[in-house]
């Protein structure tokens, strides 16, 4: 019998047929501004795991390690458990969301480099604190992470940025920004991508018309987010 061992704002976490799995199951439930907006629509936790699936599976066969083993039914996926680094990873190309506001960076202004490096932020893990901006200074210095995973997981980030970047852009959508976390496995290796990544983790703009097809539509009350998320997993081939 699963037992349930974590429930968060978008997902539930059971205990899985192996005691080196869990099973993860997607919620309808939406959340917004760490939880003071929320609320829940149609088909997002169908949605969000059949298009996480299809970009985990994309990164495996290009080589980048993750927690995902196979999609179970319509809201749950079986995975590796991990010791997860409590650092949410979040990778930006463009300007958007908390950067605007905290920097005063125009909306749009890209943000990669001249050899298309995105701006890499490490936020703390926690929602009571609201998931606080923190330097690299603090992971090693709290021991969040070693300077070495610090280097691979960074160098991991921008092999899957390029290949994420690329995926999205030959459905003709613009990879903005996202959030990803890591976990270890205990083996000696660079840490395994974890969570999900799907519209609700990810800023994503269509790139002839700029419209919005990601959880902003909920955060900024637009409506449409069901045909939003529908939009993103019918580019893929997945409806
Ligand atoms: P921002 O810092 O602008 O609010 O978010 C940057 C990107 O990371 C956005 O794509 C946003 O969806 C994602 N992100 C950051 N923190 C979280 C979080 O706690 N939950 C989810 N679902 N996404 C997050």
């Amino acid at each position: 019998m699963k037992e349930k061992i974590y429930e968060g704002k978008a997902k539930i976490l059971y205990t899985g047929p192996e005691e080196d799995q869990l099973i993860q199951y997607f919620k309808d439930d939406a959340t917004a501004f760490n939880a003071q907006k929320k609320g829940s629509f149609k088909d997002k936790g169908y949605l969000n795991n059949i298009i996480s699936e299809h970009l985990m599976l994309y990164l495996k066969q290009n080589n980048i390690a993750t927690h995902f083993i196979k999609r179970l039914n319509d809201r749950e996926q079986l995975i590796k458990k991990l010791d997860m680094i409590p650092v949410e990873f979040i990778v930006r190309n463009i300007a958007a969301g908390s950067l605007c506001k905290r920097l005063g960076i125009k909306e749009g202004t890209k943000l990669q480099d001249d050899t298309g490096k995105p701006l890499i932020e490490f936020c703390l893990k926690d929602d009571s604190l609201n998931d606080p901006l923190i330097g690299e200074t603090h992971i090693e210095f709290f021991e969040y992470m070693t300077r070495s995973e610090i280097k691979g997981v960074k160098l991991l980030l921008e092999i899957i940025n390029r290949r994420l970047s690329e995926k999205f852009n030959s459905i003709d959508v613009i990879l903005v920004d996202y959030k990803l976390e890591f976990g270890n496995d205990g083996s000696k290796f660079l840490p395994l991508l974890a969570d999900e990544i799907c519209p609700d983790t990810c800023r994503l703009w269509d790139k002839e018309t700029g419209e919005i097809l990601d959880k902003d539509r909920f955060r900024k009350d637009l409506g449409g987010e069901t045909e939003a998320y529908q939009e993103i997993a019918r580019r893929f081939g997945l409806i």
